[in-house]
């Protein structure tokens, strides 16, 4: 058995990301982990439905051996055995985020012995996680470059609280990945916009989306409110820009008692910042690629200033890999993160 790998959950962002990154890292270097203060820099720390999921995932595609994993639990330990492809079904059994679920397993799964088909059960569009959407356009766009081929389906959305959501994911691996490097977006192809609501009235979509299309001048046919089938109510605010080289998938979320106003300036203002530093990868997509480049032995990108999120990532696979990664400043908006042997 290798050597254990002691991992202080309360470092950096001190969240779940910390977690599923040790549970993907520990599969792919069969380095089992043994990890404290999970989620301490949050309110409610410990691991929550959607963690414990995430963990029972991992343990289930590649046979490990759990210690301490329950609701609630500050530590926990994780001894991997090999990763195994397959069908496999996880249910969250709240509104938890089912993309965040994935995040844990994709990495192992990309390179793993054949094709896998999972489908995992809770949230599709949550808060402060990546809706499927962006999954979709935007980082599957650069894991296919990567060479694998993952495609996601929604069966039935899933928005806080109600949750009842379901994605089914199939996941064409390869042996070894490419390494990528994105550092413009290239040519234009198409910016839209979509606004999905349920079981709330079908103006608020409509008007999220005439206000967009005004404020952006948009093409009035690419800025489109969709009902869609969900067992609760729910309402989300997508932009889309799609570009050669890169897509960027921006998000507001319509909620109880918070104005539409609110909804449109806060995927406005993400929306914004990006275009303003002209960069082909924004925050979210910079702290998700930081693992794949990393297992392909180098990449680079060119992004925005990076978040809490995308520097702790780094850390915890510099932990398990040993990897050069440098973040290196080119002006006050734009930053180049090197990974690898050009580090
Ligand atoms: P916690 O409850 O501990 O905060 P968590 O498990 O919900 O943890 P984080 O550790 O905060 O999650 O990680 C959130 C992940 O979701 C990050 O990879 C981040 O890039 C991604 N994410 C958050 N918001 C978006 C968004 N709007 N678009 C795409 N990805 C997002």
């Amino acid at each position: 058995m290798k050597k254990l790998i002691e991992i202080d959950g309360s470092f950096g962002e001190g969240g779940g990301q910390i977690l599923r990154s040790s549970l993907s890292l520990s599969m792919y270097t069969q380095q089992p982990i043994s990890i404290k203060n999970i989620r301490a820099g949050r309110k409610k720390p410990g691991l929550m439905r959607q963690h414990l999921t995430a963990v029972k995932a991992a343990a289930e595609i590649c046979n490990a051996e759990v210690k301490g994993a329950e609701i609630s639990s500050l530590k926990m330990e994780f001894y991997p055995r090999k990763v195994k492809s397959g069908n496999y079904n996880f249910h969250i059994g709240t509104a938890g985020s089912t993309t965040l679920v994935l995040q844990a397993i994709l990495p192992v799964l990309m390179l793993a012995d054949g094709e896998s088909n999972i489908s995992i059960g809770g949230g599709t569009h949550n808060e402060f996680s990546p809706p499927v959407d962006f999954l979709n356009y935007s980082f599957f766009k650069q894991l296919k470059k990567m060479g694998p081929d993952v495609n996601i389906n929604i069966g039935k959305f899933g928005f806080y609280p109600v949750g009842g959501g379901e994605i089914s994911v199939k996941i064409n691996p390869v042996q070894k990945l490419n390494k990528i490097d994105i550092l413009q977006k290239g040519e234009q192809i198409c910016k839209k916009a979509i606004a999905y609501s349920s079981l709330i009235p079908e103006s608020i979509g409509k008007s999220e989306m005439k206000i967009i299309q005004k404020k952006l001048d948009w093409n009035e046919v690419n800025c489109m409110a969709k009902m869609v089938d969900s067992p609760g109510p729910g309402n989300v605010v997508l932009l889309i820009d799609e570009n050669e080289n890169s897509t960027e998938v921006f998000t507001g979320f319509g909620r109880r008692n918070y104005k539409l106003k609110n909804v449109i300036d806060d995927v406005l203002g993400e929306y914004a910042e990006y275009s303003d530093a002209d960069v082909p990868v924004y925050k979210y997509l910079a702290d998700q690629l930081i693992i794949p480049m990393a297992l392909a032995g180098g990449g680079s990108f060119v992004t925005t200033e990076s978040s809490s999120h995308t520097l702790t990532n780094i850390e915890v696979v510099k932990r398990f890999l040993g990897i050069e990664i440098t973040v290196e400043k080119i002006n006050e908006k734009q930053y180049q993160v090197r990974i690898g042997d050009k580090a």
